[in-house]
């Protein structure tokens, strides 16, 4: 009797949401459902494999886990090696290899940034390195799956699953590191990424970055000449001019930033791009040679990117007299733009957590975020991230996971793969 009662509360209390889900998204949901302990295990058993980026055994095991994952939902699995003088573990890749429906491409990552934080659990969160960023969202990544094949609905489906080894700390050069995802994205309709979610939102634009070297060299002369014709100003006071002109003229230019790092500057200088490290000698009676500074640059567009890049170019070509300077610039991580597509499915996404009877999912302001993986195939196809886990503390050893809203998320994900996949 009383188990009865309890079973017809239930039904009420979850009614109103399933007025608005079809049978096979009911059978999706209560899949999750019944898997839910499972997957917690899984988490667990992840995040108690130690993977910071450059231990690559740790980083291989965490793949390996998820791979045998993949392959009992049905997916075939791939291990892509990176050349051993990147000390990258590689990629893991699985794929369904159907024939219908949108093809999407679902990227994660499988290193962290600390480890030696096991998985503790306290309450409704779970304390544990490389938990919140992002093996909580690998694993939200494949419950969604296993939802969709246990209700019948990833038969035939086209899907690509790429979890990369080295996200934290990219291999270079990147265009290694990141071939085969940008391969997997051509072969892709749109792009799901799963680092964690900031509140509600979910991620439309990303940040991207680029770095550069300005390289100043000056006539020498003694001190006491400064500002003569014959003497110039030196390399010192140009490269002054160069970074103060970008303060002037550029700053200020709304999800544009830019930032000089280290500066050195002398008679004599030496600089180290990898190491960043630099020395410098010069007497006070002498007129400096040679200056030498590196930084960044953050845009949300690639257009606002070379529309940057050529307005240092402008500004560096205008030397003070007796001296001359280059910037050059590396391509670190394009920009994930706000497209009109990303929005899209930032829409399918509100409107599966609406039907689920979750709130709305509203846009994260794209300054609050910097690259990530998808930024390297989000210029190719309509791109979506932030779909991981919930949490705080990334990056720190206080690292936590919520795990209250974990069904939530999953099922969130599961829902919108099905409809984006019919
Ligand atoms: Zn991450």
């Amino acid at each position: 009797m009383k188990r009865n009662a309890f079973a017809l509360l239930l039904l009420l209390a979850t009614s109103a949401s399933a007025a608005q889900l079809t049978r096979t998204e009911q059978k999706i949901v209560a899949a999750v459902d019944a898997r839910l302990a499972a997957d917690l295990s899984l988490l667990e058993r992840s995040v108690n494999i130690r993977s910071a980026t450059e231990n690559l055994a740790g980083v291989r095991a965490v793949g390996d886990l998820f791979a045998a994952e993949l392959r009992e939902i049905g997916l075939k699995t791939t291990w892509i090696d990176m050349p051993p003088e990147m000390k990258r573990a590689g990629h893991l890749f699985a794929e369904t290899g159907g024939t219908k429906g949108k093809r999407i491409l679902l990227i994660g990552h499988l290193d962290t940034v600390l480890e030696g934080q096991p998985f503790v659990r306290e309450g409704n969160s779970a304390r544990g390195n490389g938990g919140e960023d992002m093996k909580g969202g690998d694993v939200i990544i494949i419950a969604a799956l296993r939802a969709l094949k246990d209700a019948g609905a990833l038969d035939d489906r086209r899907i690509i699953v790429a979890l990369t080894g080295d996200e934290e700390d990219t291999g270079q050069p990147l265009d290694v590191a990141r071939r085969a995802l940008i391969d997997a994205a051509k072969r892709s309709d749109l792009a799901l990424a799963f680092e964690e979610s900031v509140g509600d939102t979910a991620t439309v634009a990303r940040r991207g970055f680029t770095s550069w070297r300005l390289d100043v060299t000056a006539t020498t002369a003694h001190s006491s000449g400064i500002f003569t014709e014959s003497s110039g100003s030196g390399a010192v006071f140009e490269l002054a001019r160069i970074v103060n002109t970008f303060y002037e003229k550029l700053r200020g230019e709304e999800n544009l930033t830019f930032n000089p790092s280290v500066v050195v500057g002398g008679t004599e200088i030496t600089y180290d791009s990898a190491a960043k490290r630099g020395t410098a000698f010069g007497k006070t009676n002498v007129i400096a040679a040679k200056a030498t500074a590196e930084g960044d640059l953050r845009f949300l567009t690639n257009e606002q990117r070379e529309r940057t890049k050529s307005a240092m170019r402008a500004i560096v070509a205008a030397s003070l007299p007796r001296a001359s300077a280059t910037i050059t610039f590396t391509d670190e991580y394009p920009a994930m733009g706000p497209t009109a597509g990303n929005y899209a499915l930032l829409k399918s996404l509100d409107q599966a957590s609406r039907d689920l009877g979750y709130g709305e999912v509203p846009a994260l302001q794209p300054s609050k975020r910097g690259a990530g993986d998808v930024s390297f195939v989000a210029p190719l196809l309509d791109s979506l991230d932030g779909l991981g886990s919930r949490g705080d503390g990334a990056h720190t050893s206080e690292e936590r996971m919520d795990l209250e809203s974990l069904p939530m998320l999953i099922k969130r994900t599961a829902l919108l793969l099905y409809r984006l996949t019919r």
